[in-house]
């Protein structure tokens, strides 16, 4: 091997481990929050539809604390397969750190959203898991969505807030459930508003602005 392959091998190898998870080879939590960046960039200038998922497995500190660590990283790794057979090669899912996983879908109508995080439910909850001693174990997850606000340039924070304020939704209604959030319409929050009318000093929006309850659901005066 010459010096600059060498060299280049090593270059390789040190992105790859500083941009995904090493127990589930997926990405990290920082490449994933590049890749939710350039999402954004093509829904603003697109007007694309996308959306994000998160997903939390339910009582997982369970699963460690009766089956140990080891099987509990065992788990983590069998979810990441099931997340991966769930979508589509343009879809990137990552470890999102613990035990959640996002996945972020572009071009993803809101009758696909729901489709493909139900069947990310149900793959976990339909097929046992398979321990290394044989042991079978039964888990389910909780998924909560959100869409990126179309011809908006929003950022990645406020679009992974949204998605986690449904999962916790999600959580709260009785876990093993999928969550998403109402259409785009509905739940421009005042910050994207801000992003989308800030540099213009239009008068006349002022006159009936808009305003925005805790759930994110617009308020008209
Ligand atoms: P909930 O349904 O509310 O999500 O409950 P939970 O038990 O899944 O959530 P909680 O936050 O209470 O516990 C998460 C557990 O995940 C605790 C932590 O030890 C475990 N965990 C986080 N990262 C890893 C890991 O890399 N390997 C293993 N084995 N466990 C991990
Ligand atoms: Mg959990
Ligand atoms: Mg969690």
């Amino acid at each position: 091997m010459s010096s600059g392959t060498y060299v280049q091998s090593v270059v390789d190898a040190l992105c790859q481990l500083s941009s995904h998870d090493v127990l589930t080879g997926l990405p990290n939590r920082r490449s994933f929050s590049q890749a939710m960046d350039r999402e954004l960039d093509r829904v603003a200038r697109s007007g694309d539809v996308a959306l994000l998922l998160m997903v939390d497995i339910d009582h997982f500190k369970h699963v460690n604390d009766t089956y140990g660590h080891l099987a509990g990283d065992d788990v983590l790794r069998q979810v990441a397969l099931r997340l991966l057979d769930c979508v589509r090669p343009m879809d990137t899912v990552a470890r999102y750190g613990g035990e959640e996983f996002a996945v972020v879908l572009p071009n993803c109508s809101y009758t696909y959203g729901e489709m493909v995080a139900e069947r990310i439910r149900h793959s976990i909850e339909d097929n046992p898991l398979f321990l290394k001693n044989g042991q079978q174990l039964s888990l389910t997850v909780s998924v909560g969505g959100a869409y990126a606000p179309q011809w908006i340039r929003s950022e990645a924070a406020i679009w992974t807030e949204r998605a986690d304020r449904q999962l916790y939704r999600a959580k709260r209604e009785g876990r093993n459930r999928v969550c998403l959030e109402e259409t785009i319409d509905t739940v421009v929050s005042a910050e994207e508003k801000e992003l989308l009318f800030g540099g213009l000093n239009l008068g006349m929006y002022e006159a009936r602005p808009s305003a925005q309850d805790g759930n994110g659901q617009t308020i008209h005066s």
